[in-house]
């Protein structure tokens, strides 16, 4: 049997408490974790109250949007691993493409926080694409590249084990503008040929790579019968309940 798949929702920076409250009802009345894993990235604040509303939910699993790179300590406005361990998290998103576009997030802050993550026992979305010029000049699988072996060179093939990748070319987040089928298997493919090349066959046929980018209810089949597509981080898709389900189905 394959991997299960995972499908990821990225809420941003959107949501209130009732609303977040609605949505996650809404996606549980209409959803089926039997053949994915579901995982659910809200804003901080609103991390306790979903893991309370997904408590005993097979399948279901709520995840940050960000970690500090720093164990505790004057680090005014951060939130650690360990906070979030604390609370019920179990995965983290690090490296999005808008950390690193509005934060400046560097590859040696984002092995940082892989680091904190793995030590608090959660599970790090490491998130990696090109932007759009890098795509026209060609460099796509060359910053693909760059962005896997400047973090994961820090890390052992047991961390590797608890690591998930998310392959979000920039141009397409957020956008409308989906990679195609071809073109996100195509990366899909090459990074699992770089994670062979850095850790062995074994660890780079286990680990799981999802595909994020204007991902939504109409294209997400196709996306996901990719022999190396795992699954999905979805972002706008992911804040109406009707088309997260949708999505979910897809798999
Ligand atoms: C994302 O932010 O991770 C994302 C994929 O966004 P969208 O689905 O809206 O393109």
């Amino acid at each position: 049997m394959g991997k299960a798949k995972i499908i990821a929702g990225n809420w941003k920076m959107n949501k209130n408490l009732p609303d977040a409250v609605t949505l996650v009802n809404d996606i549980l009345k209409s959803s089926d974790s039997k053949n994915s894993t579901i995982i659910l990235f809200p804003p901080f604040p609103l991390i306790p109250a979903v893991v309370d509303l997904l408590k005993n939910k097979t399948g279901y699993f709520v995840g940050a949007q960000n970690c500090s790179e720093h164990l505790s300590g004057a680090f005014t406005g951060e939130t650690s691993s360990e906070m979030l361990s604390s609370v019920g998290c179990k995965y983290a998103l690090v490296g999005h493409s808008e950390r690193r576009q509005y934060f400046n997030e560097q590859s040696s802050v984002l092995t940082g926080k892989i680091k904190q993550l793995l030590a608090s026992g959660l599970k790090p979305v490491y998130c990696i694409g090109e932007k759009l010029e890098e795509r026209k000049n060609n460099f796509h699988f060359d910053v693909v590249k760059k962005q896997l072996t400047e973090v994961l060179s820090h890390f052992s093939i047991e961390n590797m084990s608890q690591i998930i990748l998310a392959y979000e070319p920039v141009w397409a987040i957020g956008t409308g503008e989906t990679a195609t089928p071809v073109q996100a298997q195509d990366m899909h493919s090459f990074i699992r040929k770089c994670i062979a090349e850095m850790f062995g066959t074994d660890a780079a046929s286990s680990i799981s790579i999802l595909y994020g980018g204007s991902c939504n209810a109409q294209n997400a089949r196709e996306l996901f019968s990719c022999p190396d597509i795992d699954g999905g981080l979805i972002g706008g898709a992911s804040l109406k309940a009707e088309d997260f389900c949708k999505i979910i189905a897809s798999v």
